[in-house]
């Protein structure tokens, strides 16, 4: 009898070590939302009803979860034959008017690794005029900047150049620490949805789901071996329709790991933010990486980060990650 007691008992704490392995508390992220009206949305739209239909899906996801997530915009998708399109402005309207923050993610996301300094400045600059009017009007002030593509610089010149640059506007840079490719899944789901494909569309999410926690997990670690303990997470989505059909079940997965969602302005209170930044590389990474890289971290430490799978790159059409 003895015996079986202390079998129960080792595998009582077997077990409750696995749940907390799994389940930690005290886990915070802040959800951002990149390519605000909508990824969909080119250069503006003639029909933005559906637009909207999506627009007012994803917030009321947003809203059930209590998620304060802030939403990136590229300007220049307001715009149709160089005119910004009311109907177009007002999708950026609901995100205020339902209590979220806008930041700036440049007019025409142009690629800071491509283009000459001069010609982001100003794409960073002709971002801001319409936000910061819908802002002002709320008396809310534009507070950050997130880099399209994650591109911060591929030399310590231009990276320093625009870091000073956006610091002297005013701006917080809005890091990124569990990256991911959602985007992949996002543009298979929306050929699955353009398709009418409903058993793609299911077998999309079913596989979107489980990848996301495995990045999130792969994170988790990734901060614990660099900083000791569990950052506050920031994660990188974008506005498309497969967070709008589904953002419920990726954060009740999230909520199941222990999350409570924070804003950006929060989870930058973190002190490992200020951690040294000296990556020049090419390649837009969580901003751990860029901190592990900068304290010379090698090869080893970033291994096991999860990748999409090849049937979903397939359904997108992208053969790179
Ligand atoms: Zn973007």
């Amino acid at each position: 009898v003895k015996r079986n007691f202390e079998i129960v008992l080792i595998l009582l704490v077997l077990l409750i070590g696995f749940v907390q392995i799994d389940a930690e508390e005290g886990r915070q992220i802040a959800i951002t939302v990149d390519d605000l009206p909508f990824v969909t949305m080119g250069g503006g739209t003639k029909d933005v009803e559906p637009i909207k239909q999506w627009t007012t899906k994803l917030l009321a996801k947003f809203k059930k979860y209590r998620a304060p997530a802030i939403g990136f915009v590229n300007a220049g998708k307001l715009f149709l034959d160089s005119k910004e399109v009311a109907q177009n402005t007002a999708l950026l309207s609901m995100w205020l008017d339902a209590g979220f923050e806008l930041g700036n993610h440049s007019f025409g996301h142009k690629d800071f690794h491509r283009v000459p300094w001069q010609e982001f400045r100003d794409d960073v600059v002709s971002g801001e005029r319409v936000i910061m009017g819908l802002l002002k009007q709320r008396g809310q002030t534009l507070r950050f900047f997130r880099h399209p593509l994650l591109h911060t610089g591929n030399n310590m010149e231009k990276k320093n150049t625009l870091a000073a640059f956006l610091a002297d506007r005013g701006y917080r840079v809005a890091p990124v620490t569990v990256d991911n490719s959602e985007w992949i899944y996002a543009r298979a789901y929306h050929y699955a949805i353009e398709a009418g494909n409903k058993k793609q569309m299911k077998q999309i999410v079913d596989s979107y789901i489980p990848y996301m926690e495995q990045k999130l997990q792969y994170f988790e670690n990734q901060s614990k071996l660099l900083l000791g303990y569990e950052i506050k997470q920031i994660l990188l989505l974008h506005a498309n329709e497969l967070n709008a059909d589904h953002f419920d079940k990726l954060a009740e997965m999230m909520e199941k790991r222990g999350y409570e969602f924070i804003s950006i302005y929060d989870a930058l209170k973190d002190k490992a933010y200020t951690s040294k930044d000296s990556y020049i590389g090419n390649a837009g990474i969580s901003w751990i990486h860029r901190w592990a890289l900068s304290q010379g971290e090698k090869g080893s430490f970033f291994k096991g980060e999860p990748e999409a799978p090849e049937f979903i790159k397939k359904l997108a059409g992208i053969n790179y990650e």
